[in-house]
């Protein structure tokens, strides 16, 4: 099943990236798929998304797909059976994917694994619920991926959040091409902050150089904050991004000023201090 927006019609015989969930609840994700610039950009044919649902490939006569873990325990354990079984299905309907298991202990996925991810013609996300997987099942994939160091009830939202990721760099996807390329992360970098309409809005006011016209001047004076935000808030960045000739430079002059306003504060400090 593809999933469709209401008011769009297909248009492009090959998306550019196919998704497969492998799901124990195909329909959960369909509200959200059919939104947005998502859901336009599956009606348009760039994007296409299909389920299978390995209750379908399950033996027995209440298609049970899970079972309790080996060596006792909470919960239940997701059988290798009706997954690899799904993943041989698609496979065989649809053609090879490359076949994540989304998993809390799999690799963190951060823009530059998405990047990686954009350029595979069709990603099978392999979506977990209960206690997760048997063992085995990751043998039959090509990797692991977690959306973050904390636990879901199911990969869905991980494979949400894997699904718009990637679709936001395809080309046609967003209205405008230049989006992405400027978003948090692109370059090492959060994004600059961003204002809109009205100037003034109780008593904060759009900073004076984003109304100036200077075109240069604003993109210089967007870096320097994407860089100042970066690294007041995720330092972390600049070890994987080293800091640019420019950006080295600013970093200096907020030293040097942080060094004057620290000699500031240290000489009030000796300064006697007089009773009112
Ligand atoms: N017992 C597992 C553990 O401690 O790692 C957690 C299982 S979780 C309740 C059920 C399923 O949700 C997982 O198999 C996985 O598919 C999905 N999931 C939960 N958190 C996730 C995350 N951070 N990233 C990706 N998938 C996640």
């Amino acid at each position: 099943m593809t999933a469709t927006p209401d008011d769009a019609t297909p248009s492009s015989p090959s998306p550019l990236v196919t998704f497969e969930l492998v799901t124990l609840f195909p329909d959960l994700l369909d509200g959200y798929l059919r939104a947005s610039l998502l859901g336009k950009a599956i009606g348009a044919g760039i994007v296409a998304v299909e389920r299978t649902n390995p209750r379908d490939f399950a033996p027995g006569r209440h298609r049970s797909v899970d079972d309790t873990p080996c060596g006792g325990g909470p919960g239940m354990v997701i059988s290798p059976v009706p997954v690899v079984a799904a993943l041989e299905d698609l496979t065989a309907r649809r053609g090879p994917a490359h076949k994540i298991l989304l998993t809390p202990r799999g690799r963190l996925l951060d823009q530059g694994q998405v990047r990686r991810l954009s350029a595979l013609p069709r990603i099978a996300l392999v979506c977990g619920r209960y206690e997760g997987f048997d063992e085995r099942v990751a043998s039959f994939c090509d990797e692991e991926l977690s959306i973050g160091d904390y636990v879901l009830s199911g990969g869905e939202l991980a494979a949400a959040v894997v699904i718009e990721s990637i679709a936001r760099l395809l080309p046609g996807v967003l209205g405008c091409g230049l989006s992405a390329a400027e978003d948090s992360f692109s370059a090492g970098r959060l994004e600059h902050p961003q204002w809109t309409r009205p100037l003034e809005f109780r008593g904060h006011r759009v900073p004076d150089i984003l109304l100036s016209g200077d075109h240069a001047a604003i993109a210089r004076w967007r870096r320097r904050e994407a860089y100042r935000r970066t690294a007041a808030v995720r330092p972390d960045l600049l070890s994987l991004h080293p800091p640019t000739e420019e950006e080295r430079v600013w970093a200096e002059e907020w030293a040097r000023e942080r060094g004057g306003q620290d000699q500031n504060d240290a000489l009030s400090a000796q300064e006697p201090r007089t009773r009112p």
